[in-house]
């Protein structure tokens, strides 16, 4: 190595520091992976870099994050063990290929998807403990190929990231199950009252009825909260997978309204679809779509009042679609909008109207904005609220 080189590969080992010690203190783990892809690329002299991530459950491997994803549907595309990524995984071995265009190894899909030819490629494994948890990859060098000194520098980068990775993924379960835990303990101490109650000698048979009816709807609650915890844990630590399906949207708005009709009787509310114009189709999770628009409109029925209204709005405008939920319940103060996506929030008061866990809508916003979406509420006390949700069409997705 002459004097220049060795002056240049010091000048890189500094900015991998700089760039480790700003990996290493990003907490959010997606945050975190567009700092270590955006890094990668920096050091690697590379026209891209991306992340993916193995779940060792499913024995998968799916993309996570690259520096030119503008395409958020391709988080958590699985790209098959057969590809070079998979042999990286497999193998534990980082690896240099000239052309990846000649390589039978290469799944193109990704690239495609991104507008992107992918010619030279280096990648490492991301090692935590002897564990493989993804691998990490430059693509094409800016100019020359990839030699041994970028493996170095991509290898240290990678040692780094994946520390960064376990922790921040720690770091959110345990923010989440100690809140999960917490959680916990009203409807446990209820069942608890309830069974008690319900061993008392001399109780009369409606009171004994009184007692069931509040272990079921308990446990009917733990059992809400156990499936709300789940889903929101895997969208927080960006395990969750999304499909990219172009369709119309009024299906999946009619089918949660199939869903809701009977809640709706229930309490005499009238549920309707309103379409404005023509609407174009959408890329997008169909079933995550579903569950954003069941959310909305069960808060809509459950958070109003007997004889009320909700009434779905679709439109659309230039590249995005925009659904509206309006209620005629007693909508949300000022004050209280802020909480409102966050984890277990409940708007003071309305524990009364219904029973609920406070996750829903944080769960609603993570899948709102995987789609590169917007959700905000409109209310005025005493008149209702409206959620509005601002989906982009994804048409190159
Ligand atoms: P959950 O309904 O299970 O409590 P969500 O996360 O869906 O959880 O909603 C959080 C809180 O926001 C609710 O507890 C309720 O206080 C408030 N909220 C949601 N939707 C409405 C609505 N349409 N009208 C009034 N308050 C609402």
């Amino acid at each position: 190595m002459d004097h220049k080189e060795a002056k240049n590969q010091i000048t890189r080992y500094k900015r991998l520091t700089e760039l480790s010690t700003r990996v290493s203190s990003t907490l959010d783990l997606s945050s975190l992976l567009f700092e270590i892809v955006n890094a990668a690329a920096d050091l690697c002299e590379a026209e891209e870099a991306s992340i993916l991530l193995y779940d060792e459950l499913k024995g998968e491997l799916h993309f996570e994050a690259a520096t030119n994803m503008d395409n958020p549907l391709l988080l958590g595309f699985t790209v098959p063990m057969s590809s070079i990524a998979g042999w990286i995984v497999t193998n534990k071995q980082p690896i240099i290929i000239k052309d990846a265009q000649k390589d039978n190894r290469h799944f193109g899909n990704v690239g495609k998807s991104v507008n992107l030819s992918i010619k030279s490629l280096l990648g490492v494994p991301l090692l935590s403990k002897d564990k493989v948890i993804g691998c990490l990859e430059a693509i094409n060098k800016v100019t020359g190929e990839f030699d041994e000194d970028d493996l170095e520098i991509l290898g240290a980068l990678g040692g780094q990231a994946a520390v960064a990775i376990e922790n921040s993924r720690l770091f959110q379960q345990s923010d989440l199950i100690s809140e999960f835990v917490h959680e916990l303990r009203t409807p446990m101490a209820s069942l608890n009252t309830a069974a008690h109650l319900l061993g008392r000698q001399g109780i009369t048979e409606v009171q004994r009825e009184k007692f069931i009816g509040m272990i079921k709807s308990e446990t009917y609650r733990l059992a809400e909260l156990s499936t709300s915890f789940l889903d929101l844990a895997k969208l927080e630590s960006g395990r969750a997978q999304f499909k990219a399906e172009l369709g119309a949207l009024l299906p999946i708005l009619e089918d949660c309204v199939g869903v809701m009709n009977n809640r709706a009787a229930e309490k005499n509310i009238s549920l309707t679809i309103h379409v404005r114009g023509e609407l174009p189709e959408i890329t997008a999770d169909r079933d995550k779509l579903k569950q954003v628009f069941l959310n909305l409109i069960s808060n809509a029925i459950k958070y109003n009042y007997d004889h009320g209204q909700v009434d779905i709005d679709v439109s659309s405008d230039d590249g995005h679609i925009i659904v509206s939920v309006k209620d005629t319940g007693p909508g949300i103060p000022d004050e209280a909008r802020k909480g409102l996506f966050q984890k277990f929030y409940r708007v003071p008061g309305t524990e009364r109207l219904a029973s609920g866990t406070g996750l829903g809508l944080s769960i609603v916003k993570r899948i709102v904005e995987a789609h590169k979406g917007e959700i905000r509420v409109e209310s005025e006390v005493g008149k209702g609220a409206t959620f509005i949700v601002v989906l982009p069409l994804n048409k190159n997705g």
